[in-house]
């Protein structure tokens, strides 16, 4: 079987990120590119019933290459960043505190240095219907210059150089999100600057290399 490490990276992150409170049930999903194939969690199948071979390979435009399952309904999306970005792998999670903020339309909120490694605060992409291609094409649009994105009455979305990178940015997205939400319930939360987060974005290379892949978005 190809991609064999691959395909275990994907099942063990489906099943912490459900362990993380990050989604529950069959909801989010995650993919890793190599080369030109990407290998992504499959539709609608309980995470814990996930074997190896159950993981879709397709190719950057979503067509099956080999698998028996069918890919997330997700796949134009994840492809899509693909093809867009140098993202070699894809998060996407159904977070109660980042469904709060995409619900309010109100991108991250500079409350803590930590949305740094998603390039600064974190955009919301309109509302448009899960597995469609306008939601693809919403999510790129709001991604410019970041590696993640809130989307619209959905969930959140990180992407990043490696599975690890980009699961390290999904759980500091909901943390930041979280921390917001519970600061501006008890009172009216002092923020950042743009620049003093463009400040710790300068340094985040020099303090932890892995987060530090944040301008992911390819130049217009
Ligand atoms: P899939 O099970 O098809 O990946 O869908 C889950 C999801 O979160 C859709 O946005
Ligand atoms: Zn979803």
């Amino acid at each position: 079987m190809q991609f064999q490490a691959e395909r275990e990276a994907i099942i063990e992150s489906c099943l912490q990120m459900c362990a993380d409170n990050l989604t529950l049930g069959t909801s989010g999903n995650i993919s890793i590119r190599v080369g030109d194939l990407v290998a992504i969690s499959p539709s609608g199948v309980p995470y814990p019933d996930l074997t190896p071979e159950m993981i879709p390979i397709v190719d950057l435009h979503g067509n099956l290459v080999e698998g028996v399952c069918k890919p997330s309904s997700e796949t134009p999306l994840h492809t899509l960043i693909y093809r867009e970005t140098d993202a070699q792998a894809i998060v996407h999670t159904h977070p109660v505190y980042g469904v709060v903020l995409g619900s309010l339309r109100t991108e991250t909120p500079l409350i803590h240095y930590m949305v740094a490694p998603m390039g600064g605060a974190v955009r919301v992409a309109p509302y448009a219907q899960f597995g469609t291609q306008e939601l693809a094409d919403n999510v790129l649009k709001a991604a410019d210059g970041r590696s993640g994105v809130l989307m619209e009455n959905h969930g959140a979305i990180t992407w990043g150089k490696d599975l690890a990178t980009a699961y390290s940015k999904a759980k500091y997205l909901e943390w930041c999100c979280e921390v917001w939400c519970k600061a501006a319930m008890i009172g009216d939360p002092h923020l950042l600057t743009a620049d003093q987060v463009q400040d710790v974005i300068n340094e985040l290379a020099n303090y932890s290399p892995n987060l530090a892949d944040y301008p992911t978005a390819k130049e217009a």
